[in-house]
């Protein structure tokens, strides 16, 4: 499976970084090392001094598609979940200079902490009205909604199935809100869909 993530899919977010608002989806991947296994704790990545939150709605594909029009997305998936896309922010500094690729800033092991359930859509009133949020060692640090995503899950589903193949398994994590920020050893990281907890992570 594959990890296909989203970058700048939130106008206040692009801002906060000083980047441009895109007139198309950015895409990059990370591999299924990016995933933490069940009941592995989450450690603090020795190549980084500043890995900040990205709280992210997580869409799991469960049918097999390419080309896919963006009214047919829907039947593409069935839950969302809520993840993390951690990012290495010095070394995507270093990388984004450079004109380099960004592999190393978040595709790193662990990088992509995700919920172990999934909401089925079936609970879902609106998938383009979905609120979450996260907190960082109680206070509210992230707070975002679908319906504030430049893309929509369809149409991020239509643009990302033009260059790959979906696959069953795989998972887009959808941007990130505003407000990220760095994370230290120690900080419980909690996130939300709704009020519904979706995971809670303690940095070791
Ligand atoms: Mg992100």
């Amino acid at each position: 499976m594959k990890i296909i993530c989203i970058g700048r899919n939130y106008a206040q977010h692009a801002k906060e970084l000083g980047n441009e608002i895109p007139d198309e989806p950015v895409v990059f991947l990370k591999p299924e090392t990016a995933l933490i296994p069940r009941g592995h704790p989450f450690y603090y990545p020795a190549h980084s001094q500043d890995v900040h939150f990205e709280v992210e709605l997580v869409v799991r594909i469960d049918k097999v598609g390419k080309h896919i029009e963006e009214r047919f997305a829907p039947r593409y998936y069935s839950s969302i979940g809520l993840g993390l896309d951690f990012t290495a922010r010095d070394i995507q500094q270093e990388c984004k200079a450079k004109g380099l690729p960004w592999e190393k800033a978040k595709a790193w092991d662990h990088s992509a902490p995700l919920s172990e359930a999934f909401i089925p859509l079936s609970e879902i009133h609106d998938i383009n009205d979905v609120s979450f949020s996260l907190t960082q060692n109680g206070a509210l640090v992230q707070k975002g909604n679908s319906k504030d995503m430049l893309f929509s899950i369809d149409r991020l589903i239509q643009e990302v199935s033009k260059y790959f193949t979906l696959k069953i398994g795989d998972l887009i994590y959808t941007g990130t809100p505003a407000g990220v920020g760095p994370i230290s050893v120690g900080d419980e990281l909690i996130g939300k869909i709704g009020e519904r907890e979706m995971f809670r992570l303690t940095v070791k």
